[in-house]
């Protein structure tokens, strides 16, 4: 293996572009709120940090050595969280920014949780059901040590699912011998899974798109248009729910590229296609278009629902939506943010307007504790109070200090955890 592939697993993070930008923003929001140097310090900097080697016995017979990682970069309110993520790009210094992400999500909506993130460097769509099962095991027995219910809880992220948490879960408890359905959440219903978690981050995408359009005195009707960028769990549900209210959603798109329909695509035949043949192509229902012209359409909201760094400081000046709402963590760098606001773009940051699914989680895990489980109207509308009042507290923010929507999330996430790190010390 050549130094240059080490070079980009296990990397010094502070040099790798997201985690850099993680930083930035974290610094210039810190400067709104005179965050105090030791605190800005510690948080710059995951707390722990485990790489684990995976062997999995492919179906050809081979043995192929995965790596991955679980970072928990901060647990002052309460056990690490976060999702697990399967893809080719899966590095430590990624991994090590979205647990940050995750740690400032997970304080702006007040959760009494901490910020954690995995990863397996994989590509799980070329995968059998029998290769993903048996990598999810032994990477679930070699952080056996790091996770648990009031330690650190996994969830699904960028290529898993229920089904990966059900492994998860299975194998944590057979090392136990008892039943822990509090070691993950998203969970099938069956073993412990709370109603409305599947959607729950397309739900809460779309919930803070209402409170913005409420400020900005749209309405959200026939004749709005929206695009996403992305048909996973987030994008399919943002796209199906923003609909159901109305609105038209003009272009969806996976990796392989998009599709449009200036009168509206229909989501559910949309998704009926892309389960079936892999690809958009050949959709009867839309025109393809790619996803960099997708993030260019003119309509009044854009979703990106995908990876980090789609908007950037190229293409940002060519962004002609009213709302973005980042559905993804990560999705438009520092630069591109001045660049988006120069322009008028109001932007509902990754880590308020996608934080419904870690709020969903967040119940699944007091449901869990108790073993009562609430309705789904309940998830719902316990899901609307929190991110709603977090909505309200970050344009609160953004108004009384004028400064834009990103910068006074992290500000107002910061200042909460800032003040509980502080409480408790720095030890010994
Ligand atoms: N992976 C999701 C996120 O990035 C959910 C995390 C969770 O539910 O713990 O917010």
């Amino acid at each position: 293996m050549s130094d240059h592939h080490s070079e980009e697993v296990i990397v010094g993070w502070e040099h790798h572009p997201f985690y850099k930008n993680c930083l930035d923003v974290m610094s210039a929001a810190g400067r709104q709120i005179d965050l105090d140097p030791n605190v800005y310090q510690r948080l710059a900097k995951p707390r722990r940090v485990l790489y684990v080697s995976i062997p999995v016995r492919m179906d050809d017979g081979t043995i192929k050595v995965f790596d991955g990682f679980r970072v928990q970069h901060n647990t002052t309110l309460g056990p690490a969280k976060g999702g697990i993520r399967y893809h080719p790009e899966v590095n430590l210094a990624e991994t090590s920014a979205l647990s940050m992400l995750m740690t400032l999500k997970n304080s702006l909506v007040r959760l009494p949780l901490g910020g954690a993130k995995g990863g397996i460097r994989c590509d799980p769509t070329t995968m059998s059901r029998r290769e993903k099962q048996s990598l999810t095991r032994r990477y679930t027995s070699e952080i056996f040590m790091l996770i648990g219910p009031d330690k650190d809880i996994p969830a699904p992220d960028v290529g898993t699912d229920a089904q990966t948490m059900a492994w998860v879960m299975d194998t944590y408890s057979a090392q136990l011998g008892y039943a822990v359905p509090g070691v993950v959440t998203g969970k099938p219903i069956e073993i412990g899974g709370s109603l409305g978690r599947v959607d729950a981050t397309g739900r809460g995408v779309v919930y803070t798109i209402i409170e913005a359009a409420k400020r900005l005195n749209m309405d959200l009707g026939e004749n709005t248009t929206v695009a996403v960028q992305g048909f996973g769990n987030v994008g399919y549900y943002s796209a199906k729910i923003i609909n159901s209210l109305g609105c038209k959603v003009v272009a969806v798109s996976d990796v392989s590229g998009g599709i449009y329909n200036s009168k509206g695509l229909d989501i559910n035949a949309a998704r009926n296609w892309l389960n079936e043949h892999k690809t958009f192509d050949g959709f009867p229902g839309g025109d393809k278009l790619s996803n960099k012209e997708l993030l260019e359409l003119k309509v009044d909201i854009l979703i990106p629902a995908a990876l980090s760094n789609q908007i950037t400081k190229e293409n940002a000046d060519k962004i002609k939506c009213r709302i973005l709402a980042e559905g993804a963590n990560g999705p438009t760098t520092i630069e591109a943010n001045d660049i988006l606001n120069e322009k008028g773009v109001f932007t509902i940051p990754d880590i308020l307007a996608n934080s419904g699914g870690v709020i969903v989680s967040y119940f699944e895990w007091v449901q869990g504790m108790q073993s009562f489980f609430w309705s789904e109207k309940d998830v719902n509308n316990k899901l609307w109070e929190i991110i709603s009042s977090a909505f309200n507290r970050v344009y609160d923010f953004h108004q009384a200090n004028k400064v834009d929507m990103r910068l006074s999330a992290f500000a107002v996430s910061i200042e909460h955890i800032s003040k509980a790190m502080l409480y408790r010390g720095f030890f010994p």
